[in-house]
């Protein structure tokens, strides 16, 4: 570690005496932007503390793109904010935030911080930690979401629906709304959003930007200080500041939005992106908001003639319905749903989720994206790579660990709900009504996969049967007792129920060999293979 990696920002950054200032204010990882700090910040203009921490880059073999695209854009918002008259003192340290912070508090023990409240569970308890000890540290409201905390936060139980919050948010923002009605006259359009993609349809290029000097310097850091973390930063063209973000924006309103309702479900070896967003990324940074993307693509809508309703509608019930659902969830929730594990599975994630290697065509389409853009929309996160995790058992707090460490849009307080409520019903089904499963029609029916895959998504049962047409039925006969109580979805153990002796034999003797010849890596297998890949 001898090298800084620092260059770029130290020949830009001018040097700041920390005890000349009082006032100074901490500004997270995901939170940046101006317009979003308190208004005094904003009047004042007070010491701006950034703290990039080594040992928080550490907490998890993070994927090398999200190191780079979180530190680099870091760097880029502390420069924004002393163009724009701010003072900065930019902290780099090894240590995690408490005890980073208890240090510079120790020495500029006149510092009065403020901060605003973190998204992240372990981020605030850092934060409060400190304030035992500096209990005149203060503490303002989260600016970055819609919706306020309460009454949704108290309503979060078994049974109050994603779709009822959407309908009040909806009023709450006069999105789609005429009068007191839904536009149109339908609440959700989501069935007119389920098409396979054509053969011959075009899809756009995923927006790209070119890495400047300093992202340049900051890819050159990690993959030197983190090599063993997942995937790599080649190619890295995610963009790293506000301007750039705006333009991602910009971006997929003109190439992605017409297409995104009808296509938001279909999947194709042609690319892992589609007509989505990818703004996961920039709204979870901070560094553009959910209400300016809202306002931009109604906007959008209506001055073109080209965006029908089902994907205008589509597109905002993900971001003030969706979104905003997770992160109440999440604040409802934490931290005993940190352990939820309904099924009481405890097997390590397949191998395939740390290599893309696999016969399984579905699979390693939607690995590979993973690996090495630490992205892919979704219907994959879903349908397959949380599927094919239920149907063989595996413990969902390892599938959570990999999505949080894998993907470059993954901060707890959304990946969690999406892992361990919405797509592996481990929290027994408070998020979801019913498990996200699926066989192999649900794939042939929404993606190209199947036609391109060593296995036969038409066999059932045998060698070269898809394996998830026998784990689909070997599932539902195992967690009968869970479909049974649940009345939208019994009718697949009445269906189970129904097939002949043989049939259901050849389930089990396909399912339990697959199951047994299956490679399984857990983290530390991972980390040890990557470490002596012979
Ligand atoms: C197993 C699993 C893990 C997930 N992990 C994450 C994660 O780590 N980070 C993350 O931001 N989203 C996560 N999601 C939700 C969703 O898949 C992503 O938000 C979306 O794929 C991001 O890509 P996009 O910006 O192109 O989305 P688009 O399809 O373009 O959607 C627009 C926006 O809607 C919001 N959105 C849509 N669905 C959700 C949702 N379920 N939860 C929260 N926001 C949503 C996102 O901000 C997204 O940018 C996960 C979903 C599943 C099933
Ligand atoms: S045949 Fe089965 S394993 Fe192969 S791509 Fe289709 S669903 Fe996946």
């Amino acid at each position: 570690m001898n090298r800084t990696y620092l260059s770029q920002l130290d020949q830009q950054i001018q040097p700041i005496e920390p005890l000349s200032h009082s006032k100074v204010y901490l500004v997270w990882h995901d939170q940046l932007q101006i317009q979003h700090f308190p208004d005094w910040v904003i009047d004042e203009k007070p010491l701006l503390l950034f703290i990039e921490s080594n040992h928080m880059a550490n907490f998890l073999p993070y994927h090398k793109k999200k190191l780079v695209f979180v530190i680099s854009a870091m760097r880029h918002f502390a420069l924004d904010c002393q163009q724009q008259g701010f003072p900065v003192f930019y902290h780099r340290s090894s240590d995690n935030y408490t005890t980073a912070l208890a240090a510079l508090l120790y020495k500029n023990n006149h510092w009065k911080l403020s901060y605003m409240r973190p998204s992240e569970w372990n981020t605030r308890k850092a934060i409060e930690e400190l304030k035992v000890e500096y209990p005149t540290i203060q503490e303002f409201p989260n600016t970055y979401f819609l919706a306020p905390l309460q009454p949704y936060v108290s309503r979060i139980a078994k049974g109050w629906r994603m779709e009822y919050f959407y309908r009040e948010m909806r009023k709450r923002t006069g999105y789609l709304i005429d009068g007191q009605k839904p536009l149109g006259g339908e609440w959700n359009y989501d069935k007119e959003n389920r098409k396979k993609l054509p053969k011959k349809m075009n899809i756009p290029q995923s927006f790209a930007v070119e890495v400047d000097k300093m992202t340049e310097e900051v890819m050159e850091m990690v993959e030197a200080w983190y090599p063993k973390h997942f995937g790599d930063t080649t190619e890295f063209s995610y963009g790293v500041t506000r301007t750039q973000a705006l333009a991602a924006l910009q971006y997929f309103l003109e190439n992605g939005l017409k297409d995104f309702g009808p296509f938001e479900d279909a999947m194709t070896v042609r690319g892992s992106v589609l007509f989505h967003s990818q703004l996961s990324i920039y709204l979870n940074a901070g560094l553009i908001s959910p209400k300016e993307v809202c306002d931009a693509a109604i906007d959008y809508a209506e001055h073109s003639n080209s965006v029908p309703l089902s994907s205008i509608e589509g597109f905002i019930r993900q971001i003030i319905g969706w979104r905003e659902f997770i992160r109440i969830y999440y604040e409802a929730m934490m931290p005993d749903v940190r352990e939820a594990n309904y099924f009481g599975f405890d097997k390590n994630l397949p191998a395939a989720y740390w290599t893309s290697r696999t016969d399984m065509k579905c699979l390693s389409e939607c690995v590979r994206p993973v690996i090495e853009q630490g992205y892919v929309h979704h219907i994959p996160r879903l349908m397959i790579l949380s599927n094919f995790s239920n149907l063989t058992g595996t413990d969902p707090r390892a599938l959570n660990e990999w999505f949080w460490l894998g993907f470059v849009d993954a901060y707890e307080w959304v990946v969690l709900p999406n892992v361990l409520g919405m797509s592996t019903f481990a929290d027994g089904g408070v998020l979801a009504s019913k498990p996200y499963v699926a066989g192999g029609n649900y794939v042939n029916k929404m993606s190209d996969y199947c036609e391109n895959c060593a296995y036969s998504v038409k066999e059932k049962t045998g060698d070269k049967a898809c394996p998830l047409n026998y784990l689909y039925w070997n599932f539902i006969d195992e967690q009968r007792d869970t479909f049974l109580q649940n009345g939208r979805a019994n009718f697949m153990v009445n269906t189970f129920d129904k097939k002949s002796n043989e049939e259901k034999l050849a389930i089990k003797e396909s399912s339990e060999t697959f199951l047994a010849n299956l490679p399984r890596w857990s983290k530390k297998d991972w980390l040890e293979k990557e470490a002596s890949p012979s």
